[in-house]
């Protein structure tokens, strides 16, 4: 198990175009559900509740395995992480502003199902299975988003993606100029 011997304090969120970000996220074996993974979820959880998001996912901090976390309150008590989610029954549509602690400083309106059931294991290893809707189900998306390396802003329209141009450049160059350094 790769993350086993990893500091979580040196875990930090990655920023868009960081590659870890396109890097479809594998899932997590029996074996390493049944061992630490609490620990890394709490980093997940104080990140994500430090920098104001409600949900984040593994690979936003460099790790590309199936694991989120979700807070849609934002409070730490209401969070809850999820391995290997699988989402299904779609239903409805609706459309949100979004942003992403991963795409800093870009919004954007995303059309998404308005309903949808996730079902994943939580961290005893026990199914969990979340019958969401709205905002909640729109995190779900968001987040499963990530494991399979898509971001928000591929979901924008042509017309939000045009709005979003100058913050998309803007943490490219960022991005081009910090691995100069
Ligand atoms: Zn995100």
């Amino acid at each position: 198990m790769y993350f086993e011997n990893i500091d979580l304090d040196k875990l930090i969120l990655r920023c868009y175009p960081d590659p870890v970000l396109r890097q479809p996220a594998r899932p997590l074996t029996p074996d390493e559900i049944s061992k630490n993974l609490i620990h890394l979820s709490e980093r997940m959880i104080e990140l994500m509740v430090k920098s104001a998001g409600i949900g984040l996912a593994a690979p936003q901090i460099g790790l590309p395995i199936r694991l989120i976390v979700v807070s849609v309150t934002g409070k730490i008590d209401d969070a809850f992480a999820l391995i290997n989610p699988e989402l299904s029954n779609f239903q409805g549509v609706s459309e949100m502003e979004e942003g992403c602690l991963s795409v800093p400083g870009v919004h954007g309106k995303v059309k998404r199902s308005q309903v949808c059931q996730a079902k994943g294991l939580d961290l005893d290893g026990n199914e969990l299975v979340i019958e969401a809707a709205d905002l909640s189900a729109t995190v779900l998306q968001h987040e499963t988003d990530h494991l399979n390396a898509t971001l928000f802003i591929d979901r924008l329209s042509t017309l939000g993606r045009f709005a979003a141009r100058k913050g998309i450049k803007a943490l490219e160059n960022d991005y081009a100029s910090q691995k100069r350094i």
